[in-house]
């Protein structure tokens, strides 16, 4: 039997309503780190059985590292969403597809966490690349990158492009940065 496609795959309403009552839970919108806190423990409630639906729904998302990070860590500076809007953009409207209720969640922890380079991307001229860690799935080597959100461009430190293969990424914040020896100041002059 053919496996249906990973982003044709429904959005059950049971799944959805448990999804939406996310708004009811107290203090959820009060910070970020609730908000992205809240989202995270959602995933993992259903990790499983989102697994057993498709195995690629999870990397599509953007959802395989960013479930371990820890948020008072790595929050960003310059948080991509704002609180108040968020129960009009993401628990009002079902989406039809479970890819796409994924999708979004990814997104919205992603942007919880973007460190921004204030570096535009070359390649879609879309918004600024952000700093990410990369661990490169051949080499197991750790390298702070730059990444585009938008479409997934790369590049390294010193603006070569990023040629290490399929990497893991994870957000990196201030410590990071020192820790792997880049001079953000410094970076694009
Ligand atoms: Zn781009």
């Amino acid at each position: 039997m053919i496996k249906m496609e990973y982003f044709k795959l429904p959005l059950k309403k049971k799944m959805w309503q448990d999804f939406s009552n996310l708004q009811n839970q107290v203090g959820i919108f009060d910070s970020y780190q609730n908000y992205f806190n809240a989202l995270v423990g959602w995933v993992k409630k259903y990790e499983e059985e989102i697994n057993n639906q498709h195995e690629q729904l999870f990397v599509r998302s953007g959802l395989t590292t960013i479930l371990e990070v820890d948020i008072e860590k790595y929050l960003s500076k310059k948080p991509e969403i704002s609180l108040e809007l968020e129960i009009q953009r993401m628990f009002t409207e079902r989406p039809k597809h479970i890819y796409a209720l994924l999708r979004e969640i990814g997104d919205t922890l992603w942007g919880l966490v973007r460190f921004d380079t204030e570096k535009g991307c070359p390649c879609c001229m879309g918004a600024g690349l952000n700093y990410v860690l990369a661990i490169a799935h051949n080499t197991k080597e750790k390298k702070v990158i730059l990444e585009c959100e938008t479409c997934g461009y790369s590049e390294n430190v010193d603006g070569s492009k990023y040629t290490d293969g399929f990497s893991d990424i994870y957000p990196v914040n201030d410590d990071d940065l020192v820790k792997y020896g880049v001079d953000c100041k410094k970076s694009f002059e």
